[in-house]
C-alpha cells in the first residue's frame, strides 16, 4: 500500500541514509537545538574505555559559552551485531549523573545507545530505512535525557522521571525525522551524495500516519488491557475474555467468534512497564504539543531547544512533570496537538 498509494519505496529511501553518515548528521541536529558538542575520543586515547572494540565512545560537551564549554558526559555506540548481544536497538544508561554530597564535585553520566545495524560492505555501505533513522533518533533521544540530566541526586538524574513520561523526550525528538528540512539534510544518496529528493520527502511525510488510526487504537487496547488487568480487585480476571473483548471493542479487529491469546506476546506487561504500557501514548500526547507549540515552525530554533532542555530534560525527575510542562508551555499541556497530527481535528 505505502509503494503503490503512496510512493514509498523503502529500500530507495535507504539509499539516502548511509550510517555512518547519518549518524553524525543526526548528532548534528542534536548539537544545534541543545548547544552540544560530540567529540569522538580515538581508540589511541587513553580516556577511551569500551566493552567491544567496535563501540564508539563520545565525550559530550555543552556550548553555552564557547570560551569555556562544560563538560556533560559520556555516550558510547555500540552499532552492530554480534554473537550473544541484545538483539534491538535501545539505549542502556550506564551510570547517572550527581553531585556528590561529601565534595561537592559533579559526578558525570555515561550512557549507551545498542543497535544491531549490518556493517558497511566493500561496494556498500551500511544503509538505514527511514523507520531506523526514526528508531536511531527515539533513542538517541533517551540518551541525551540521560547526559543531560542536572540534578543533585542520581535518583532523579535524567531518564529517572516517572515512569508514563519516559517515553516523551524521545517521541518528541522522532517529530525532527519527518521534517521536511532535517529529512533533506539527514539524507545524502550514498553514490551520489545528493540529499533526497522533494517529491519523495514529501511522499515520505504524507505516509506518516497511514493506518495511524490502526496503530493508536491497538495502543489503547495494550495500554487499557494492562491497566485492566493489574487493577483487578479480587485478581480474578478471565484473561482471554479480557484481552479478546477489549480488541474488539477498542481496536476494532473483529475475533471472528475465537479466542487468541494475543498477550502471550506482549512482554511488556510483564516486563516493567506493568500498568504503565499507556505512558507510550500519554507522553505522546506531550510530546506532540511541545512539538507543535515550540519547534513545528522552526525545528532548529536554539532558544526553544535551550528552554526545553533547560525545563524538561536537564530537571530529569526532580520535580512534578507536570509543573515542567506548565513552565515551558506557559499552560497547561492539552491533546490538541495530538489530535491534529492524527489528523482527527484540524489545525487551529
Ligand atoms: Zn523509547
Amino acid at each position: 500500500m505505502l509503494e503503490t498509494e503512496y510512493k514509498v519505496d523503502e529500500m530507495k529511501i535507504a539509499e539516502y541514509f548511509p550510517m555512518a553518515n547519518t549518524i553524525s548528521k543526526m548528532l548534528q541536529i542534536y548539537e544545534t537545538i541543545f548547544t552540544l558538542k560530540f567529540v569522538e575520543i580515538s581508540k589511541n586515547d587513553k580516556l577511551y574505555n569500551t566493552w567491544h572494540e567496535e563501540v564508539k565512545q563520545f565525550a559530550v560537551w555543552k556550548l553555552d559559552n564557547q570560551e569555556d564549554p562544560e563538560f556533560v558526559g559520556y555516550i558510547y555506540f555500540d552499532l552492530h551485531p554480534r554473537k550473544g548481544k541484545y538483539g534491538h536497538a535501545a539505549n542502556f544508561g550506564l551510570s547517572p549523573g550527581y553531585t556528590d554530597i561529601v565534595t561537592g564535585a559533579r559526578v558525570y553520566p555515561a550512557t549507551s545507545l545498542v543497535c544491531n545495524f549490518t556493517r558497511d560492505k566493500k561496494d556498500k555501505p551500511s544503509l538505514l530505512k527511514h523507520d531506523e533513522v526514526v528508531t536511531f533518533f527515539h533513542e538517541l533521544g533517551h540518551g541525551i535525557h540521560d547526559l543531560l540530566g542536572k540534578t543533585k541526586y542520581s535518583r532523579f538524574s535524567g531518564t529517572s522521571v516517572s515512569w508514563d513520561f519516559v517515553e516523551m523526550p524521545s517521541q518528541f525528538l522522532e517529530y525532527f525525522t519527518w521534517c521536511e528540512a532535517q529529512l533533506e539534510s539527514l539524507s545524502q544518496h550514498y553514490q551520489t551524495g545528493k540529499p533526497l529528493p522533494k517529491e519523495l520527502i514529501q511522499s515520505l511525510i504524507k505516509s506518516k500516519n497511514v493506518n495511524g488510526a490502526m496503530f493508536n487504537l491497538r495502543q489503547l487496547h495494550f495500554g487499557l488491557f494492562d491497566m485492566s488487568l493489574h487493577t483487578s480487585k479480587d485478581g480474578n480476571v478471565d484473561i482471554d475474555s479480557l484481552w479478546n473483548d477489549l480488541r474488539e471493542e477498542v481496536a476494532l479487529v473483529s475475533n471472528g467468534g475465537v479466542q487468541t491469546k494475543g498477550y502471550g506476546s506482549f512482554g511488556h506487561m510483564m516486563g516493567g512497564y506493568a500498568s504503565g504500557y499507556y505512558g507510550y501514548m500519554w507522553s505522546q500526547v506531550f510530546a506532540a504539543d511541545i512539538f507543535y507549540s515550540k519547534f513545528k515552525a522552526d525545528p532548529l530554533n536554539v532558544k526553544s531547544g535551550l528552554e526545553y532542555r533547560d525545563k524538561i530534560l536537564s530537571r530529569g525527575g526532580s520535580r512534578e512533570e507536570m509543573d515542567n510542562l506548565r513552565d515551558l508551555l506557559g499552560r497547561d499541556p492539552n491533546s490538541d496537538a495530538f489530535l491534529t497530527e492524527l489528523g482527527i481535528t484540524e489545525a487551529s
